[in-house]
């Protein structure tokens, strides 16, 4: 296996250099952002008191919104036991009404279906919804809309407090730490000062002479990251402040 060639300098940056593409370090997932995110977390807890609480804001875009291989999922479950993971690994527990976790797989000592997971009936039985639990698996196309509706078992699920509750991995790692995560609003760079600064960097990389190899181009990217500093960082955020602050002292209702 191709050995990863980005690397982190954890006592000093968080920063990656990523070689994107099939034939280098592949693409930037969700996993990939939660390793980074994780050096960033370590990096703050570093440099400041164990108090102190930071604030993490990421794009918001589909690939940082995943949910971790175990998370709770009512997506594809099967209604009847079945030898089923739904990831690379089993489902973490639920939660039943009285707090109690639930686990969604059968012991694997159990005489008639060892390690099977349970199915969507046995959980809502579980659960208390005895009649509700014979319900379809699914309605047609999953259209379902109303919250409050028993109308398929999936759709039971799906508005069950844990799995409604059930965070992205990107939040669960931040939040684990103590720390905030957010997202910045989709569609809107100009309230998203990582724009501004990708836009800054990318100036100044494409007003650097042309490069001829690899190293080279390494170089000035560097360049042109580092370019954007601190100052001008906060520059981009104080400005996106001055554009989003309403007067709270007025009558005016725009
Ligand atoms: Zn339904």
């Amino acid at each position: 296996m191709r050995k990863k060639a980005y690397y982190l300098c954890r006592s000093q940056e968080a920063r990656i250099i990523f070689k994107a593409g099939k034939s280098h370090d592949g693409y930037f997932d969700c996993a990939h952002l939660c390793a980074q995110t994780e050096q960033a977390i370590e990096l703050f807890e570093d440099n400041f008191t164990s108090t102190a609480v930071a604030a993490f804001g990421f794009d918001n875009a589909p690939g940082h919104q995943k949910r971790a291989e175990d998370a709770l999922s009512a997506q594809n479950m099967p209604k009847f036991p079945k030898l089923w993971k739904p990831g690379k690994c089993k489902m973490c527990n639920g939660v039943l009404p009285n707090g109690e976790p639930q686990d969604f797989y059968y012991a694997d000592n159990h005489p008639t279906m060892p390690g099977l997971f349970k199915g969507m009936k046995a959980i809502l039985e579980e659960r208390g919804f005895k009649e509700e639990a014979n319900l379809r698996a699914e309605c047609p196309a999953f259209t379902c809309q109303d919250p409050r509706a028993s109308c398929c078992c999936r759709w039971i699920l799906f508005n069950q407090p844990d799995f409604i509750a059930q965070k992205l991995a990107l939040f669960e790692l931040v939040e684990s730490h103590g720390h905030i995560a957010f997202f910045y609003p989709k569609f809107h760079c100009e309230l998203n000062f990582i724009e501004q600064s990708w836009g800054a960097a990318k100036y100044h990389y494409h007003r650097l002479p042309l490069t001829h190899n690899e190293a080279q181009m390494e170089r000035n990217v560097r360049a042109s990251l580092d370019a954007v500093d601190l100052l001008k960082m906060r520059r981009y955020v104080y400005f996106i402040q001055l554009r989003t602050v309403v007067p709270t002292n007025s009558n005016s209702d725009l």
